[in-house]
């Protein structure tokens, strides 16, 4: 049999919002690797070998499934929400970028809804102009980089939907990151708090950033800064489709 290496994504959780392609993908894999609570969503079934594995282990993780692949397996690597954000494409590739024996392995990626998505269509359109996503985690990056990407995301006046705001082991950086926005004179601007959206324990909050706290968000939400011109309508909120 020849293996190949299917990197899916699963969209915020709520199963309706798993597609089709994916859901397909699933039910004829043989191996399902990712990380331990997405793994956890799919359901055990006979032939079919479960990977839970840490947050952290991306790269091993990777090559992990690269090498089951290679021997003839059909493995879907999972990630919430779109494989390609803030997820495990990436590692995928970047393994595979280490590992040129394994470059003519069938490899193919399907997109799932990502959590910025979710949360916008929930409150409106609050992306209905441009916009940016930033991972404020700074596991990979230094925050002198994501300070300099919010500094002039905010002066471009792009709505900002910010990712990974606040971890256990990373409880400042956010608050920095309101207080960097608030003296970007960003104080007005609305800010949507989207926590475990489309799951049972879904809540959703929005205020204005100078009333933003930074315990408002935890690693289950998703923060959408509006721009300039994002306002409410009744109970929704969305971004005007043009500028100056
Ligand atoms: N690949 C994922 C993102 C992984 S990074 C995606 O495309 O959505 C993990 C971050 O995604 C979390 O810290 C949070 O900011 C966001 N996130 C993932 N699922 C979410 C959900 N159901 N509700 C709100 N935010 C979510």
């Amino acid at each position: 049999m020849t293996g190949r290496l299917t990197i899916a994504g699963l969209g915020p959780g709520d199963e309706a919002l798993v597609t089709p392609e994916v859901r397909a993908a699933v039910a004829a894999a043989t191996d399902i690797i990712g990380y331990a609570p997405y793994v956890a969503l799919i359901a055990p079934r006979e032939g079919l070998t479960l990977h839970p594995s840490d947050n952290r282990m991306e790269l091993q993780r990777a090559s992990e499934a690269l090498r089951l692949a290679s021997e003839g397996r059909n493995v879907v690597v999972v990630s919430s929400g779109d494989p390609g954000v803030f997820a495990m494409a990436s590692a995928v590739f970047e393994a595979l970028e280490q590992a040129p024996q394994w470059q003519q392995l069938p490899i193919r990626v399907l997109p799932g809804v990502t959590a910025m998505l979710a949360a916008a269509a929930r409150v409106g359109a609050p992306l209905g102009h441009d916009f940016c996503a930033i991972n404020l985690s700074d596991n990979l990056k230094s925050w002198t980089t994501i300070e300099k990407r919010l500094r002039l995301a905010a002066d471009a006046d792009f709505v900002i939907a910010m990712y990974n705001p606040r971890s256990a082991n990373r409880l400042e950086g956010f608050g920095r990151a309101l207080a960097l926005l608030k003296e970007a004179g960003c104080g007005e601007r609305l800010v949507i708090f989207a926590r475990a959206v489309s799951r049972p324990d879904e809540r959703i909050e929005t205020v204005k950033l100078s009333e933003a706290m930074p315990e408002m968000a935890d690693m289950r939400t998703v923060v959408i800064v509006g721009n300039s011109t994002t306002r409410r309508v009744g109970r929704w909120i969305y971004t005007l489709r043009y500028a100056e």
